[in-house]
């Protein structure tokens, strides 16, 4: 095996065992967050001293197993296998030992040198439970020190044992249990070839491989088959033998007997005078009287429905006055460059392309801040995982998890939420594939963008039934959000569900200053991500909607329909009107109607530009295709534009549509201008809401989604939601004229 890193040790543990306090007592300040390389799972490392030693301290992701079902398991054993730590510090949550040594196990199969700090040793003892840490490392054979993370307890002692741990140069022997009868035999089988031919033994001990085929676990077997097809096909048999034998003789399956034998492995090994318990008043017993309350079956729900609601008041409400005063900033921002700069296009590149750009996302940050303290909330006290519980048959259905209906709400479930912070909230989704099958469908959500574009469309076409219609769209975005999630699990991510843990965890009161880090860290890694690439591209799309611009010859046209605005206007208006633009409330009865008509003309040359610009004819070419759900040119601009952000497509339909004062200097509403349009229709309006309800997520979404996955998954969000937003809103149109709807 390869030799293991001198200086490098590792922490690992259960979800919520305190891995994080632990961490950051230990290392202070001196940590840096970023990512494994090529995935979204966090990596934080961080440095310390020890016995006169510098040591690098790495983070590993939370995990209650080592398989290859999600993909923070994964990281924390490639991690464990590939970089050799030499030693791991594996972190327990006393009052939950049982479950806790599950993860152990696993650690001590795998040889790695293991040394346990058991942590919450407080909360333990508040329990009434004492642990004999000397008799526990004694059986297990290695050391095992008491730990308060909180205050930091224990962690000197903790670091010196890891650090002389890390010296010792002994040959690390694999932890070896009996896995019974039926399994124990092939297993040595297994283990003896696998010897023999020297299969994968510079990576991990023989026998774990062995175990690992018998699991079948997919990561382990396809290094197997890269390394020796041949051996592999025939371990590959063996494993399959084993589990045909077993599901006659027992009607189970090798994980489950494996399972089974390390929880008695763990039972045994706690067995008289590890754990003492001294009083029943508990914890546990308390969150078992909290949880008759909470999931019970009738009451459950409505609680749910009530924190959910509650958890989403709170984002929007308290969110909304940090958001306004940054909106504000910004526009103040884009004011002062206009007044700075002169016109021309590296004005409009700075105000309309960087400040309008970078502003929309930096414009979400608070949005974000508050929707992860509420689910940094929902986490640490254990609740989210009774969402997820309760939820988590009907979302089954949909090839879903019940944790999804988490993203879903915040991407504007309920109508009004964000599909940014909701993407970000799929993070607390363990399996890949419905992980991404939540990221590409919860976009489909209305959020608070899409709605002032459905609430105009509704005001011009079906001003008498606004609510109905509301609640109609709400309930239509759900259906195809869940029919379209069980689309794609059953076609380009299909695959089985993971196996739902249905360990709730004990209620906790979290700490506020837990509570801080986690928002931070999660918000600050969206500010510094999306804010680089964001930028680049909403400089994109500035150009295609301003290049390449109107010709000498066309500008010309303009500059002398505004000359002769100018020549009938009297004398005495002519120097105020030249400057009409900066005064545009000057109340002056008599020079109005010219300024009006100067603003007419310019709001002509701008649809003429918007017409003209590369996004303009791509709008005007895909007309051949959006003739099939009666979209024009103009709402081809908008559409595109509202894909650098949803609330855009209003401001480029007025463009579009040369929208600007009436003759008394109103500013012309775009739904009575809609309404007006003998080319539209009330089944028109309602094509175009159902596509944008559904077409591509904002930029800001992609990049997230980009982040959260890959940039392909990024790329097909884009692709495919708009192509299911067209073919179901041509079905719509379509249907609708066949109808007579029309
Ligand atoms: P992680 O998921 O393993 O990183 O766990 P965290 O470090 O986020 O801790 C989870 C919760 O347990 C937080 O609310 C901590 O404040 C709390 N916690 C951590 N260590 C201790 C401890 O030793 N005693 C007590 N009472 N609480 C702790
Ligand atoms: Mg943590």
């Amino acid at each position: 095996m390869n030799h293991p890193r001198g200086n490098l040790i590792a922490l690992a543990g259960n979800p919520n065992c305190g891995k994080t306090t632990l961490f950051n007592a230990i290392t202070g300040a001196h940590q840096h967050v970023g990512n494994y390389p090529g995935i979204t799972v966090e990596k934080k490392e961080g440095y310390c001293q020890a016995n006169g030693r510098h040591i690098q301290l790495v983070d590993l992701p939370g995990t209650y197993s080592l398989t290859a079902y999600s993909l923070e398991e994964l990281v924390a054993r490639n991690f464990l296998i590939q970089d050799r730590p030499c030693a791991v510090i594996n972190i327990l949550d006393a009052s939950n030992l049982e479950r806790n040594l599950y993860l152990t196990i696993q650690l001590l199969e795998l040889g790695v040198p293991v040394l346990l700090a058991l942590n919450m040793v407080d909360m333990a003892a508040a329990r009434g439970l004492a642990i004999n840490c000397e008799e526990l490392g004694r059986r297990l054979g290695l050391p095992v020190i008491p730990t308060v993370a909180r205050t930091g307890k224990g962690k000197e002692t903790l670091l010196e044992a890891a650090a002389k741990l890390g010296q010792e140069d002994a040959v690390w022997e694999p932890l070896h249990i009996s896995y019974g009868p039926d399994i124990d035999p092939v297993l040595d089988t297994m283990e003896a070839q696998i010897k023999a031919a020297a299969f994968l033994t510079d990576s991990h001990p023989a026998r774990w491989s062995a175990l690992k085929y018998l699991e079948a676990d997919e990561e382990v077997i396809r290094k197997g088959k890269e390394k020796n097809l041949a051996l592999s096909s025939k371990l590959e048999q063996l494993a399959e033998q084993v589990t045909q034998h077993l599901r006659k003789t027992l009607d189970s399956y090798p994980e489950a007997i494996i399972a089974d034998h390390r929880y008695g492995f763990i039972a045994a090994l706690l067995k008289e005078g590890v754990v003492k318990q001294s009083h029943k008043a508990d914890r546990l017993y308390l969150s078992d009287q909290i949880d008759r309350v909470l999931t019970n079956r009738l009451l459950g729900p409505i609680f749910m429905m009530l924190i959910i609601y509650a958890t989403y008041t709170f984002t929007f409400t308290y969110s909304k006055a940090p958001v306004a005063w940054l909106g504000a900033g910004f526009s103040a921002l884009g004011r002062l460059a206009d007044s700075l700069l002169s016109p021309g296009p590296l004005k409009s590149l700075i105000v309309s392309g960087v400040i309008d750009g970078v502003g929309g996302v930096l414009g979400f940050v608070p949005l974000i801040l508050f929707m992860f303290f509420a689910v940094a909330f929902l986490e640490d006290t254990g609740y989210l995982a009774r969402i997820a519980y309760m939820l988590d048959r009907v979302f089954r259905t949909f090839g879903l998890h019940g944790s999804s209906v988490m993203a879903y709400i915040i991407s504007g479930g309920i109508a009004g939420g964000c599909a940014v912070p909701g993407v970000l909230a799929t993070r607390t989704l363990r399996s890949p594939r419905e992980r991404i099958a939540t990221l590409i469908t919860a976009p489909f959500m209305n959020c608070g963008a899409k709605l002032p574009v459905f609430a105009m469309l509704i005001g011009a076409f079906f001003a008498a039934k606004q609510a109905q219609v509301m609640f109609l769209l709400t309930l239509l975005s759900w259906t195809a959000a869940l029919l379209i999630a069980k689309l794609i699990r059953s076609t380009i991510l299909r695959g089985p569900s993971t196996p739902f843990l249905l360990e709730l965890p004990p209620y906790r009161l979290p700490t506020f200053k837990g509570l801080f880090i986690h928002t931070w860290e999660r918000t600050w890694q969206y500010i510094r991500k999306a804010g680089t690439i964001i930028l680049a591209i909403s400089i994109v799309f500035w150009a295609l909607m301003s290049f390449p611009g109107l010709s000498e010859t066309d500008k010309k046209i303009y500059d002398e329909k505004r000359a002769s605005v100018l020549a009938y206007a009297p004398q005495e208006f002519r120097e105020s009107l030249s400057h009409y633009k900066e005064s545009p409330g000057a109340a002056n009865p008599a020079s109005d109607p010219y300024r009006i008509r100067l603003q007419e003309v310019d709001y002509e040359e701008a649809q003429a530009a918007l017409k003209n610009s590369v996004a303009g004819r791509i709008g005007s070419g895909l007309t051949v295709i959006t003739a099939a759900n009666g979209l024009d040119w103009r709402t081809n601009v908008a559409l595109l534009s509202g894909i650098a952000a949803k609330e855009v497509i209003i401001s480029t339909m007025g463009t579009a549509y040369s929208l600007g004062q009436s003759r008394r200097g109103e500013t012309i509403p775009l739904s009575s201008r809609l309404a007006a349009d003998a080319s539209w229709s009330p089944l028109k309006a309602f094509a175009l809401i159902v596509f944008i309800m559904l077409y591509a997520p904002c930029l800001a979404t992609i990049t997230c989604i980009i982040r959260e996955s890959t940039w392909k998954w990024g790329l097909f969000s884009l692709v495919f939601n708009t192509m299911i937003a067209f073919i179901l809103s041509a079905l719509v149109y379509r249907g609708g004229l066949l109808l007579g709807l029309g």
